[in-house]
């Protein structure tokens, strides 16, 4: 690692949502987009951080779409944590073809594709630089990936949590349709949930502050964004306590 590199953090959870890996897609995984997504973990990886991932399932299906078909809700988040691991494999073939190794861990045990979660496990996992890959979510439905996202980045004792989704922080509105929208560089959580800023679930958000983990936004689709944002460089809005 070159001498002017100091990354911030030790072991890092990465939140990586369906849309992330989908591209420019309407739906599914976009492949230039899972392995540039690997590309920017192996280059943290690299740096001697530890890394895990949670993978979110929404670029294949989510449980309020089935739900709102008709069908049975936790049946439908049963199909939601199933899509997470499809694209927790997509993530592991594409870190594994650029020589980074790496374990699935399924909240849901499916032990002829993966390993079932064992928290003592993981952590072995990473400490031996193995790149963990969380699936299925927290494995109950009602429940989203940011929420696993939090609650297993408390359990890996991990020093925050990226993640990463389309645009460079958290706006007062979506930027997207309202290119006014305000902002924001740093945020407490209580500002998060009382100003209803829909960057992770209320859940999620209260359970980093229980916990203290810091949250970070950024925008997956800077090159190079993952680097700079272990450094605490370039564009990202810190989420922690107001102290
Ligand atoms: N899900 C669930 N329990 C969990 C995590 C996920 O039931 O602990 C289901 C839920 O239906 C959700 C879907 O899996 O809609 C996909 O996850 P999510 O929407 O969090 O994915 P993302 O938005 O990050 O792509």
């Amino acid at each position: 690692m070159p001498d002017d590199v100091q990354p911030s953090y030790r072991r890092i959870l990465l939140k990586l949502s369906g849309e992330a890996l989908m591209g420019e897609q309407e739906y599914g995984l976009e492949a230039d987009t899972v392995h540039r997504v690997a590309a920017e973990v192996k280059a943290v990886h690299d740096m001697g951080i530890e890394v895990c991932i949670v993978v979110g399932g929404g670029n294949i299906f989510r449980g309020v779409s089935g739900a709102a078909s008709g069908m049975d809700r936790a049946s439908a988040d049963y199909m939601g944590m199933l899509a997470t691991v499809i694209n927790a494999l997509a993530m592991q073939s594409a870190l594994e073809e650029i020589g980074i190794h790496t374990r699935v861990l399924s909240a849901i045990p499916m032990q002829t594709v993966c390993e079932p979660y064992i928290r003592r496990r993981a952590m072995r996992h990473m400490e031996k630089g193995r790149v963990v890959i969380f699936g299925a979510g927290t494995g109950n439905p009602s429940f989203t990936t940011d929420t696993a996202a939090a609650l297993r980045a408390f359990e890996m004792n991990c020093d925050v949590i990226i993640k990463a989704t389309k645009v460079n922080g958290v706006y007062s509105e979506d930027p997207v349709k309202n290119p006014g929208a305000k902002r924001y560089d740093r945020l407490t959580y209580r500002e998060v949930l009382e100003k209803d800023l829909r960057v992770m679930d209320a859940t999620a958000i209260a359970h980093a502050r229980e916990n203290n983990i810091p949250i970070v936004v950024f925008s997956v689709h800077d090159a190079g964004a993952l680097v700079d944002v272990v450094q605490s460089k370039g564009n990202f809005t810190l989420i922690e306590d107001g102290g």
